[in-house]
């Protein structure tokens, strides 16, 4: 672990002192031998005899080579001294050198906070239960910020949210950067379960404070998963945990606060097998449209059709399309599934009346690829259909992270004459926002609000402010989740002009659709009006 005990520089200053005594020792030894020299020389009177000697070889100049040995002697030691003197000082840079390197290594460069490497290296140094907890942050709404204002901007708030980081965790826990706006805090050992909560809830109030960036104020808050340290547990193990915690944070909404348990790993366990299980249904084939159809409500005949993907796996059962659909989306295999159901839609359509249309749930991941457009037209052409059959269903909580492409994506296909639907309308914070932003040609009352249009008069209200809305913006309506009679009857009396609902009819396979158009003749729309 990296302690105060194992920090680099504290390493280099022990190895430079061992260098230092260990020299002093072997100087002692050099001492000794010169005096012992120079007990013996005394002794024996050796100056005496040499200079008795050199006088009586006086051509062998053996004073000349004496005084040369002497000055030699002098001087030696100064550059000795000398050449000591760089070399310690060499040594020292390359200690510096090497604790830069080490430092860098571990450092985040833009926060200055401590990174991914170290955090590892530290868990794995760790003492056993020496450390409390790990605590994994990801940051919420950074991206579309990041997108939309620039990433100079972006990084402006990283530096200034890091900051924060550091100074909450003060004296309690240590900070990391883990990439991206993904953030991990080591809690210190000593905390306990209430101390690491609330340690976890400062991090959360301190990061959803407002930042002030070039004069605009950036909010963005995080997700946090708690993950405890228990005696004797792996590292990645550790990590995996908070990282299964944070990702049900994020599930259960923004700014949450989630600790792991156990049920979280097997519900991750199950969630790796669905994606592969998925991705082999996708390549078989497997993942099909359904279509719900909806009725014009004045005379209940047959308008079009939803599609909805549907995915029966042998070992799971039926999926959930919210499920498979996010996964799609997680793992960028959303274009290919939208391509496929689309494709087996142009097929199956053959068999239903020239004016039935067909509406499509595009996620907004997808409006970030520009050859969107041409990919949908090109399936509708190899069938021949117009794009006037086709509309495209955008739900309004749809976040699009590149605006600009989003429009064009949109434009490219209204001026083809495909259709655009506001869907799930009510239920998320910009309804009125997107149809000013967005050229839409009909909007689908979310089924919360038609659930209860006869029970609850608020919603009865909100419904029928929609529909009045909608006319004076001469947009279609859709009621959806329609399941009584008296549902149907508020949306007539109302002049809604389109239900979808169970009342009407559910989803239903191809086959089932088609033996439902040519049907008695008598559509469930015009039987339960
Ligand atoms: P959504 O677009 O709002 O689709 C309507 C959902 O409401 C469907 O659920 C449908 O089965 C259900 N529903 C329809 N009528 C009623 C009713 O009367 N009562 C009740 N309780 N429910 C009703 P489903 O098929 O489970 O789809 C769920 C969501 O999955 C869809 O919501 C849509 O957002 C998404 N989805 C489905 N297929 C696709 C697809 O191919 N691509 C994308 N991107 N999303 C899809
Ligand atoms: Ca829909
Ligand atoms: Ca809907």
């Amino acid at each position: 672990m990296l302690g105060e005990s194992g920090h680099p520089r504290a390493m280099e200053g022990r190895r430079f002192f061992r260098t230092i005594t260990s020299i002093r020792i072997g100087d002692l030894a050099v001492v000794g031998i010169a005096v012992l020299l120079y007990l013996l020389g005394a002794e024996l009177e050796a100056f005496e005899a040499f200079y008795d000697f050199s006088r009586e070889h006086e051509d062998w100049d053996l004073d000349e080579i004496a005084l040369s040995i002497g000055v030699a002697l002098l001087t030696f030691p100064i550059l000795v001294w000398r050449a000591n003197r760089r070399l310690r000082a060499s040594n020292l840079a390359l200690a510096e050198a090497r604790q830069r390197a080490f430092h860098n290594a571990r450092v985040d460069p833009l926060t200055g906070l401590w990174n991914r490497r170290s955090l590892v290296e530290k868990l794995e140094g760790a003492p056993e239960g020496g450390e409390a907890a790990v605590l994994l942050l990801d940051l919420d709404r950074f991206k579309p910020i990041n997108d939309l204002r620039g990433h100079a901007a972006g990084d402006l708030l990283l530096i200034a949210l890091s900051d924060r980081l550091a100074a909450v965790c003060k004296g309690r826990a240590e900070a990391f950067r883990l990439g991206g706006d993904e953030f991990a805090v080591l809690v210190k050992s000593g905390l306990d379960e209430a101390q690491v909560m609330q340690l976890a809830q400062d991090i959360s109030d301190a990061i959803s404070q407002p930042v002030e960036i070039d004069h605009w104020w950036a909010e963005c808050g995080c997700s946090i998963g708690v993950s405890d340290w228990r005696s004797g547990m792996d590292p990645m193990r550790l990590l995996r945990e908070a990282d299964q915690a944070m990702y049900a944070a994020k599930e259960a909404g923004r700014g949450r606060i989630v600790a792991f348990d156990i049920d979280m790993g097997i519900e991750a366990e199950r969630r790796a097998s669905l994606e592969e299980a998925f991705e082999i249904a996708l390549t078989r084939g497997d993942v099909i449209p359904h279509y719900q159809p909806y009725f014009d409500i004045e005379t209940g005949a047959l308008a079009g059709v939803e599609i909805l993907a549907r995915w029966t796996d042998p070992y799971f059962g039926p999926v959930d399309p919210g499920t498979f659909v996010r996964i799609a989306e997680d793992l960028g295999l959303i274009d290919r599934m939208t391509d496929q159901v689309l494709d087996q839609a142009c097929r199956d359509m053959g068999a239903w009346p020239s004016d039935t249309r067909m509406s499509l749930n595009l996620s907004p991941t997808q409006f970030c690829d520009e050859g969107l457009p041409a990919r949908l037209l090109g399936i509708l052409d190899r069938y021949g259909i117009s794009p006037a059959r086709l509309e495209i269903e955008i739900t309004e909580s749809a976040v699009f992270s590149d605006q600009e492409m989003a429009r064009n994506i949109i434009d490219a296909l209204v001026s083809e004459g495909v259709g655009i639907t506001l869907d799930d309308f009510g239920t998320g914070t910009s309804s009125l926002t997107m149809l000013a932003q967005v050229p839409f040609s009909k909007l689908k009352i979310d089924r919360s609000f038609v659930s209860g249009v006869e029970t609850s008069p608020q919603s009865a209200k909100i419904v029928s402010s929609v529909l009045s809305l909608a006319q004076s913006l001469e947009l279609d309506v859709t009621a959806e989740g329609v399941e009584r009679p008296e549902e149907l009857d508020f949306l007539r009396s109302h002049n809604c002009g389109y239900g979808q609902g169970f009342l009407l009819s559910r989803p239903l396979p191809a086959a089932a659709l088609s033996e439902l158009i040519s049907g008695a003749g008598e559509s469930p729309g015009r039987a339960s009006a």
